[in-house]
């Protein structure tokens, strides 16, 4: 059996990259090619939490759930994909049969089998192998980064169907990292009308700005001031802050909505139990997404948002490690790594 590249994670900060076997693809699995995985905050949990929740990383594994990949498989064509064809892979593999599955709602599946998330290895190594049904071939003109980062896209369209924005609605958008710059573009496409982004880190404020925010800040005090007092209608929460969930209560009108998207450091939220009970605010956990890559895809053909923008760094496998000490450290104005296997 012949051996194949991949980062793996060790424990806190510590990520290496050696040789592990190659996959074998089972059942209806097709081996892929990997040709460029994004590091997601979630990663950025278990790299300097060593896990999320009850999520721990117990051996070293490899992460990563945002990827393109080419299929390479032997039997690519009589599975309907022509050698080569570049795909976005989907890294939810739901049971399909439980209630929840059954309900329309796989991403809340608790058989789930989630890439990259323990005990199932994710994508930054070379090769991969995935169910066919969560392959989803891009057209013409995708590049293998545009086509990684349609999963971040559709975790911020599944959050956007979540939010049931209304023509015009005013939106604030906590936290400016790549899920709260697609957050913008998409609720702007979804028809949002005053559309604010608050960050404390002046470089991702000014990245909201160029991408469609009609005013960003560094806290939470100009959403007061633009509104009047007032709040805006919808608050998307995409920070990884405890207090997140707290400052989208501050910063939303009497009788607003809240989806929450972000992960907070340490697993706990703080949110005052008083402002959520006068304001009569509704809250939205977002989880993960359904089945959007479609008009993920569609989004990006018809130019409603914008990806090239929000990669900013590029990395091979064999640097893995620097892009998680890039992202965790905020440096040199980073937004989202691509690793390149
Ligand atoms: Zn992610
Ligand atoms: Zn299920």
């Amino acid at each position: 059996m012949t051996d194949m590249r991949a980062a793996l994670l060790h424990g806190v900060r510590d990520m290496r990259c050696s040789e592990v076997p190659m996959p074998e693809p089972r059942g209806d699995e097709l081996l892929l090619r990997v040709r460029s995985v994004g590091v997601c905050g979630s990663d950025l949990h278990y790299y300097l939490e060593s896990g999320i929740g009850s999520d721990q990383i117990r051996e070293p594994m490899v992460l990563g759930h945002e990827f393109a990949a080419e299929v390479v498989d032997a039997r690519a064509e009589e599975c309907g994909f022509a050698p080569g064809t570049l795909v976005a892979v989907d890294p939810q593999l739901s049971c399909g049969v439980c209630e929840w599955c059954q309900d329309g709602h796989p991403n809340l599946c608790p058989q789930v089998r989630f890439t990259g998330a323990p005990p199932h290895h994710g994508a930054m190594s070379e090769y991969f192998a995935a169910p066919r049904h969560l392959l989803h071939p891009v057209p013409a003109g995708f590049d293998a980064d545009d086509t990684a980062m349609l999963e971040p896209l559709g975790i911020a369209i599944h959050a956007l169907d979540l939010a049931r924005l209304k023509p015009l609605e005013s939106v604030a958008v906590l936290g400016a990292g790549p899920i709260g710059l697609l957050l913008l573009q998409v609720a702007r496409a979804s028809g949002a009308g005053d559309l604010y982004a608050i960050d404390p880190l002046a470089y991702r404020a000014q990245a909201a700005r160029a991408l469609g925010a009609d005013a960003v800040a560094g806290n939470l005090d100009a959403i007061k001031e633009w509104t009047g007092g007032r709040g805006v209608d919808v608050v998307l929460e995409a920070t990884n802050a405890p207090i997140g969930p707290q400052h989208a209560a501050e910063a939303v009108r009497i009788g607003g909505r809240v989806v929450l998207v972000g992960i907070p450091e340490g697993d706990e939220f703080n949110l005052k139990a008083s402002i959520v009970r006068r304001k009569g605010l509704s809250f939205k956990m977002s989880r993960r997404m359904r089945h959007v890559y479609p008009r993920a895809i569609q989004m990006v053909e018809r130019g409603l948002v914008q990806l090239k923008p929000i990669v900013t760094h590029s990395f091979p496998l064999e640097r893995a490690a620097e892009a998680f000490a890039l992202q965790a450290d905020y440096r040199d104005g980073v937004l989202k790594s691509m690793i390149h296997p």
